[in-house]
């Protein structure tokens, strides 16, 4: 790279700031909705757990999805400015047509459809935003300057703050018990939403600037001539023919339409599945084959392809936080706290990820920059191997906390806390390291559009990381407790398809199982009889996934040791490869 420069001024540039306030608040608006989302079908419009999980599930992967789009529209026609501007318009109308749907949510038709309509406004509005604000980040900087990686983990608090701040306002305002409040706390998501882009807009012409004065983000990438001259100097740009570029878009299309198929009717994956696992497949490869990619570029870009494949696994073990982690909070945790005679809500244990962000980045900021200055700073590849393992340590802590342990006992909250605090320092040599690099390594003409390949991951890791929820042992559901209508109010412990023999015989109340708590029975006797039983049913049905037995909850969370552990040492193994494919980039 003719333009790279290694010495890197001091301090860093205004405009990270106004990027960092900008996320902040979209952050904040997408998850002060996220955590009303699920309560809010589940309680006001009645949906079933199935169901809303289904729906939850595939918001979640779409959001991802998008920025396929709103990458490829910035890079060709919008710039990223237009597009971030547009992408907030869009989610700030999606959580007002979620206020709406709130407001009405008695009707449930009306409602269901304000609904759906909202998020597809913000699906695609959070596409065209995504990618575009995470790669003007390090345009702030010229292509050499050690400080990206610092930049982006700056950039990744802002993201953390939000994320912080927003179950705790949304949640005050939307989850008070009643329903009809829900649409306080959309509100509160919408308003968030404008308020980052009123800043952006304010703010953009002043701070969004490169190092030597130009504005950033204003015209396509793709079309500005001589920004690719500079970063091309000696081989250019070859001509990509019409012809060329037609016959790429129909084989991709076929692979498409196959891969689909292959997906959907064969292998009986779901519709919003099938579209996302055969895009993290097709995408890609139609972005590769473009004939104006120089060798070093391909070669480049194959490198995020190869690191985006692992981090998957990362994303999917990673999200369990909150399935399955949810669960076991919920039901395998003492959250009480003695000494304050206080029980911690199972909720806040969602917080604990962002405010160790907001903690650790600066501490990750000086190891990255102290190491820097002694020339020891790991490259992107080992980073993102590192974050793996640390992954996979997190889930080893945990296994050992929960070994051996009868089903329905329950664990110091210290286990889960570690295993947070751990994945988080896993997440900041992983996450914002990513960004940095995709950033390092794309051509500048397909810069937002290979961001959006890197969320592709996350889209193809949340929809597979339900997948992986499902095999949390989980044998208490089968059961049903059955309180007697007699005087002594003494309780019985049945399967479930007893349940409505029962209660016609003696008109006593059947309470699931799962929706009591464990700790709350005191009678010993019960307590051990559906202990056994519990441990019975364990034995009798274990799950299996690729051929591994899971039993219970250590065999569960050993998959993600084994699963996050495999990729951490592949990847450990592939860096030296990987730094050479990166040309001089680190
Ligand atoms: N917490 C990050 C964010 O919301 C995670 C992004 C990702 O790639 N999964 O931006």
């Amino acid at each position: 790279m003719a333009s790279e420069i290694n010495t890197a001024p001091k301090g860093h540039p205004k405009g990270i700031y106004l990027l960092f306030a900008t996320e902040m608040w979209e952050r904040f608006s997408y998850y002060g909705m996220r955590a009303l989302f699920s309560l809010y079908m589940l309680n006001a419009l009645l949906f079933d757990k199935a169901y809303s999980g289904q729906i939850y599930g595939s918001y979640t992967g779409l959001v991802y999805l998008t920025p396929l789009i709103g990458g490829y529209v910035a890079d060709r026609y919008w710039g990223n400015r237009r597009s971030i501007i547009a992408g907030a318009l869009l989610m700030a109308i999606g959580q007002f047509l979620l206020f709406l749907s709130g407001c009405f949510f008695e009707n449930v038709d009306t409602a269901t459809m304000l609904m759906f309509l909202g998020l597809g406004f913000l699906i695609f509005g959070n596409g065209f935003f995504k990618p575009n604000i995470s790669s003007m980040v390090g345009q702030l900087y010229v292509p050499g300057d050690s400080r990206k990686d610092s930049a982006y983990t700056i950039f990744y608090m802002g993201v953390n703050t939000g994320s912080f701040i927003a179950p705790l306002i949304c949640g005050f305002f939307g989850d008070t018990g009643h329903p009809a409040d829900f649409r306080w706390g959309f509100l509160a998501a919408c308003i968030g939403m404008l308020l980052g882009m009123v800043t952006f807009i304010l703010f953009k012409d002043k701070y969004l600037l490169t190092p030597s004065g130009e504005a950033i983000g204003v015209t396509p990438n793709s079309k500005d001539i001589n920004k690719i001259k500079k970063e091309n100097p000696v081989e250019g740009i070859s001509e990509s023919n019409k012809k060329s570029s037609l016959r790429l878009i129909l084989i991709w299309g076929a692979i498409w339409i196959i891969l689909f198929y292959l997906l959907y009717a064969v292998l009986d994956t779901d519709v919003i599945g099938s579209i996302i696992f055969s895009l993290t497949v097709v995408a890609p490869g139609y972005i590769i084959s473009d004939p104006s990619l120089t060798k070093i570029e391909r070669s480049r870009i194959w490198v995020i392809y190869i690191i985006a494949f692992f981090v998957i696994f990362f994303w999917a073990a990673f999200e369990q936080a909150g399935a399955s982690l949810t669960y076991f909070a919920e039901e395998q945790t003492d959250r009480h706290i003695g000494l304050f005679g206080w029980t911690v809500p199972t909720s806040y244990f969602q917080s604990v990820n962002a405010l160790s962000i907001i903690v650790f980045a600066p501490v990750f900021v000086i190891i990255w920059t102290k190491l820097n200055k002694k020339g020891k700073e790991p490259a992107s590849p080992l980073k993102q191997s590192i974050g793996l393992f640390l992954l996979a340590l997190g889930y080893l802590v945990i296994a050992f906390g929960v070994k051996g342990l009868a089903p329905g006992m329950k664990v110091s909250m210290l286990w889960l806390v570690s295993l947070y605090v751990i994945h988080t320092f896993g997440e900041l040599c992983l996450s914002p390291i990513g960004l940095s690099m995709v950033n390092k390594l794309a051509p500048l003409r397909f810069a937002s559009l290979l961001m959006a390949v890197w969320y592709l991951s996350t889209a193809a890791a949340n929809k597979f990381a339900g997948t992986l929820s499902g095999y949390y042992p989980q044998p208490i559901i089968e059961l049903a407790l059955v309180q007697s209508a007699e005087k002594d109010n003494s309780l019985t412990l049945l399967p479930k398809d007893f349940e409505e023999s029962v209660m016609e015989k003696d008109g006593a109340a059947v309470i699931p199982f799962d929706k009591i708590t464990f700790s709350k029975i005191e009678d010993k006797t019960l307590k051990s009889h559906i202990q056994n039983s519990l441990e019975k049913q364990q034995l009798e049905n274990p799950k299996t996934f690729m051929g591994y037995r899971i039993s219970n909850l250590y065999d569960f969370f050993m998959l993600f040791v084994f699963m996050a552990g495999a990729a951490s040492v592949i990847l450990f193994f592939l860096s030296r490869r990987l730094l050479k494919m990166m040309h001089g980039i680190k």
